[in-house]
């Protein structure tokens, strides 16, 4: 068996693994690179993407985030996808809020669950269900021709989900050959990260402390999250407004045990924009909450201090027109990054806020693992070699284990070749 990295060895974003074993090749990931416009970029160069080739037998998705299934729309609709299916669930009721459309559609889909071997062409490759910042996200183990390959995928161990890393590295796969490990957090300091359950008396406090409408800028899909502020809410006494995009996502997780639109204390609002895309392209059967469940821009101003609420820059216009700002604050709950990126969007919102002054907090945990869980995967797992992929200093990991082997974009390398 062996295996090229097409894009990744050096970068966060565009993930793309190629493996091979008897002439027959899967694709793990095909992802698009971070900050690149989705039509310019093209596929990488894995024989059977852009052109018919009979040995590339499948591509197999670790998590729905953009970085990892981001090109598959541009890949021949003849190779087959899998993925979680509660992935595929939220892909498809995201796609029609985006432009792009559904990126799996028209494609065979094989849905993979923890621990649960499949067998494609050669290789023999079992999911294990993860803790990551999206929802059903997998690590996935590859065994072929006596070897054995083990992908990462993304992944943390102090999210909501921790008890599924602890699992899989208390009793891991074995022999491993080749760890391919993803390196986000390598870098950006060797200390533990704050849990998802920290943030919840943060959020809480901040939410006590706002008099007015507590608005949380955080993403829609990051459902770990999106508990972490209901719990907070519930705690400050607070209602949670779901935007009805959030909602649709919660609802496609099918988990009654993770927060859904029509739990008690949780309502819909369907900004200007949403309404107007849904108007525009004939989707009216998406606002299907019922009367009951919505809130109407009316009644934000009433409901403001015994309130949290979703928020993206797009609501601007919604939140002024309905006069409910008064003793308000905005909570920002992603990677930092990317509100010091210059970007229009978000020198507008920072502009807004310094207008109205309305107080802007930051309370986030990384979707990724921190270096003590990098440590304990490694030495867990006790592979031959150690590969760093999904990070802008994959060398770092040299400072946590003695076979890290640094590899670049496009090389092949034989697994359990030293
Ligand atoms: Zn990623």
């Amino acid at each position: 068996m062996k295996v090229r990295i097409h894009r990744g060895t050096r970068e966060i974003g565009g993930t793309c693994i190629e493996v091979e074993d008897e002439g027959k090749r899967i694709v793990l990931d095909l992802g698009l690179p971070l900050d690149t416009d989705p039509v310019l970029v093209p596929v990488p160069g894995v024989p059977g993407l852009n052109e018919p080739d009979a040995s590339l037998l499948a591509i197999v998705l670790s998590h729905p985030h953009l970085d990892h299934y981001g090109l598959v729309h541009k890949a021949r609709l003849e190779v087959p996808a899998l993925i979680g299916e509660a992935a595929w669930r939220i892909l498809r009721a995201a796609a029609p809020f985006v432009r792009s459309g559904p990126p799996l559609g028209g494609r065979k889909v094989h849905f993979v669950s923890d621990r649960m071997p499949v067998r494609i062409g050669p290789f023999t490759v079992t999911p294990y269900l993860v803790d990551h910042s999206a929802y059903d996200a997998y690590a996935f183990c590859i065994e072929a021709g006596g070897k054995g390959v083990f992908y990462s995928g993304d992944f943390r161990a102090h999210g909501r989900k921790a008890a599924l890393v602890d699992r899989l590295l208390n009793c891991p796969p074995k022999p491993i050959d080749l760890l391919l490990v993803e390196g986000t957090a390598l870098g950006r300091g060797g200390g533990a990260f704050p849990t998802e359950e920290d943030l919840v008396p943060r959020f809480a406090k901040t939410f006590e402390r706002t008099e007015g409408l507590a608005l949380v800028w955080c993403s829609g899909q990051n459902i770990d999250r999106l508990n972490t502020v209901w719990k907070a809410a519930r705690k400050a006494r607070r209602g949670l407004i779901i935007d009805g995009y959030t909602a649709h996502v919660l609802a496609a997780t099918g988990n009654r045990k993770c927060l859904q639109p029509d739990w008690p204390g949780a309502s819909v609002f369907w900004p200007d924009n949403l309404r107007v895309h849904v108007a525009r392209n004939n989707l009216f059967h998406l606002i299907d909450n019922p009367t009951w469940l919505r809130v109407y821009p009316e009644r934000l101003a009433k409901l403001a201090r015994r309130s949290a609420m979703l928020f993206r820059p797009s609501m601007l216009r919604d939140l002024e027109k309905a006069d409910c700002l008064a003793g308000a604050s905005v909570t920002y709950s992603m990677w930092r990054g990317y509100l010091d990126r210059d970007h229009k969007m978000t020198a507008a919102f920072k502009r807004w806020i310094g207008e109205r002054k309305i107080p802007l907090h930051q309370i986030h945990t990384s979707g990724h693992a921190d270096v003590p869980t990098l440590r304990r995967l490694i030495r867990a797992l006790d592979a031959g070699t150690v590969v760093p992929i999904h990070s802008e200093r994959p060398e770092k990991l040299k400072d946590l284990a003695k076979n890290v082997v640094l590899v670049n974009d496009g090389e092949w390398r034989e697994v359990g070749g030293g």
